[in-house]
């Protein structure tokens, strides 16, 4: 059995916990682990058992967390909005990504990996004026938080949502100039090898006919490390050529 098994096997009141202000922090040991030094760990493993024994924890444990996110969206308090907001430009590019998760995972699972790759992060910090207070977004929908980092998500069967406002800035794209002057769209669904469907491609067109933007970029032309939105988004019969 691994130490990250162990850490899994959590023993916190899951009914309790997120009541408290403080949850993330309690948690901290789970969320390093399972969210922020995940992409490390991952490489790490030798024993493909013990790897998707891993995988399956993190997965357990992100769910847990997402079956308790109403609370966390519902605990703050309204004059702290519009606090990561002020630097929002006027639109002029946007931004491709997918979520790499199979389609039919409920979005609560993808907003809780926002909730916790993103915020949890500035939140933990003992520096930050944040550190220990309730976590808060800045980005408030029917008087819950939203912590999706993207501004659309869109199904395989070509309906979508949108997930921020537009002047919100989404934390998306791992560059500040841009997530300040874009929307971020993404397609929900694992496409690092296989193309959107149809219908998904047709709705993002759409979608950013609405805009009258100058860029269309994948994340990964803004960030390279990423893969993001797959290997087939780009080149001359790639699936980016649709959407230009
Ligand atoms: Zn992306």
């Amino acid at each position: 059995m691994t130490d990250q098994t162990h850490i899994c096997s959590v023993q916190y009141d899951f009914s309790q916990i997120f009541l408290h202000p403080q949850w993330y922090i309690e948690l901290l040991p789970a969320i390093k682990t399972f969210v922020h030094d995940y992409h490390n760990k991952v490489h790490k493993f030798k024993d493909t058992t013990e790897l998707e024994l891993f995988r399956q924890e993190r997965i357990k444990f992100i769910t847990l967390v997402s079956e308790n996110l109403q609370y966390i969206k519902q605990n703050f308090t309204a004059e702290q909005e519009y606090i990561f907001d002020t630097e929002r430009k006027p639109i002029d590019t946007i931004v491709i990504h997918h979520s790499s998760l199979p389609p039919t995972m409920d979005l609560r699972y993808l907003e809780t990996i926002h909730l916790l790759n993103l915020y949890v992060r500035d939140f933990i910090n003992q520096e930050s004026q944040y550190y220990g207070r309730s976590i808060f977004s800045g980005h408030v929908d029917k008087k819950m938080q939203t912590f999706f980092a993207y501004h659309y998500i869109i199904f395989t069967d070509g309906t979508y949502r949108q997930t921020l406002k537009d002047k919100y800035i989404g934390w998306h794209c791992g560059n500040w100039d841009y997530n300040c002057s874009s929307i971020a769209i993404c397609f929900h669904d694992d496409l690092e090898n296989k193309l959107p469907t149809q219908k998904a491609l047709h709705t993002a067109y759409k979608i950013i006919r609405k805009y009258n933007v100058k860029n269309i970029l994948g994340h990964r032309e803004i960030k390279p490390s990423t893969t993001c939105p797959g290997s087939k988004f780009l080149g001359t019969d790639g699936w980016k050529q649709y959407l230009l």
